[in-house]
């Protein structure tokens, strides 16, 4: 598919009504009863707090597609996402049509509502849903494996958000998106089953790459059969694990949305129009793996011993809810030389020593929106374009 023409989908069906990063059940409520006329929604449990948990069902045809958001309640960009591609799936266009025709597509947009409106990535009792797929402990992790055995899908998403300390392989590159065909054995062994998955990430990796060369990264794929895609791989169904990451300065995670519009539509589309055999998933193995090798800020040659030797002040914002809002609160992380790290936003101290806001030296876990340089507040504060 031509990129102006994706980006013109996106325009056309972005759903105006979620914005930024706090995305609970109230901000979809209005568009479940908006989408009511157009496909079938339904609640399929509950959460432990007693929240509808929502699937979203649409399309006739026989290649069958599910896709959960939110499990991780903090992570809501594909959330967002989801919404855009339901616009567009609803439009009753060329593409919507040809996917509908082939498709029938599940959503569960928010898995973990509870952690969705605490914006925390565990559940109600404090339980990542991520490493439950086996012991199925809590009704989440039920809900979505009934879901799976009911609907019994030919593929699936597992839609998530990374944060914005990964970039793709040992680059100054952001991994703007991560993708991973989870294993599925603990030699992770290139299985046929995976081979589809990688084909599916090969598609939607040459889209991107035309768009955010070098800032696409594949995620850890270390096995660990009590994560939800790694169980669903060992069921012999090609699941994808898709990571919204960082774009520069886009903390709302609004530019990166439209790469993960951008990457459902064209999956979809190859979906409809192709055999997925997975013949065509070597490029996969090109696409460079995710590291830790990014912080928010650093302040470099700073000292923090008067003639001491020079060091790098590390900062990532913690995001924290604050009424309907998520804020970012700079915190200094580490005190040390790193030199092989990079930064979203970087000061140089020119080798003076840097204070809190009351004057002492600063310290690892130090929290506040200031520090002082030179007899001078520096603001850490995040301006968000
Ligand atoms: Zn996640």
């Amino acid at each position: 598919m031509q990129i102006e023409f994706l980006k013109t989908l996106f325009t056309k069906h972005k759903e105006e009504a979620l914005y930024h990063r706090y995305i609970h059940l109230k901000d979809i409520a209005p568009l479940l009863k908006k989408l009511e006329s157009e496909c079938d929604v339904s609640v399929i449990g509950k959460s432990v707090l007693n929240q509808d948990i929502h699937t979203i069902t649409i399309g006739n045809g026989p290649k069958k597609i599910l896709m959960w958001s939110q499990m991780h309640g903090n992570e809501s960009t594909t959330t967002k996402a989801v919404f855009d591609l339901l616009n567009l799936l609803i439009s009753q266009n060329e593409v919507s049509n040809a996917i509908l025709n082939t498709c029938t597509i599940k959503i569960i947009p928010i898995l973990n509502p509870d952690g969705a409106k605490a914006y925390t990535r565990i559940n109600a009792n404090e339980v990542d849903l991520n490493r439950d797929a086996q012991n199925l402990t809590q009704p989440e992790s039920i809900v979505l494996k009934d879901c799976f055995e009911r609907f019994k899908p030919h593929f699936c998403y597992n839609l998530h958000g990374q944060r914005t300390i990964f970039s793709a392989g040992n680059t100054s590159n952001l991994a703007t998106v991560s993708f991973l065909a989870p294993a599925q054995d603990p030699d992770c062994l290139i299985t046929d089953n995976r081979k589809r998955a990688m084909e599916l990430i090969a598609v939607m990796n040459a889209n991107l790459q035309q768009q955010i060369p070098n800032q696409v990264g594949i995620y850890d794929d270390a096995f660990n059969i009590n994560c939800v895609g790694d169980t669903f791989q060992t069921y012999n169904v090609p699941t994808v694990l898709f990571e919204a990451g960082h774009y520069s300065n886009d903390y709302a995670r609004e530019v990166v949305r439209e790469y993960i519009f951008q990457s459902l539509v064209v999956s979809l589309n190859y979906i409809a129009n192709n055999t997925v055999s997975g013949d065509a998933y070597a490029s996969y193995l090109h696409i460079p793996e995710n590291q830790k090798l990014f912080y928010d800020v650093i302040i470099k040659n700073a000292r923090v011993v008067e003639q001491g030797e020079l060091v790098d002040i590390t900062v990532q914002y913690q995001e924290r809810l604050q009424g309907e809002s998520v804020v970012f609160v700079p915190k200094i992380e580490k005190i040390t030389k790193a030199n092989s790290f990079y930064a979203h936003k970087s000061y140089d101290a020119k080798g003076s020593l840097v204070f809190t806001i009351d004057n002492e030296i600063v310290f690892e876990g130090y929290e506040n929106d200031l520090v002082i340089l030179n007899n001078e507040k520096l603001s850490l504060k995040l301006i968000e374009s």
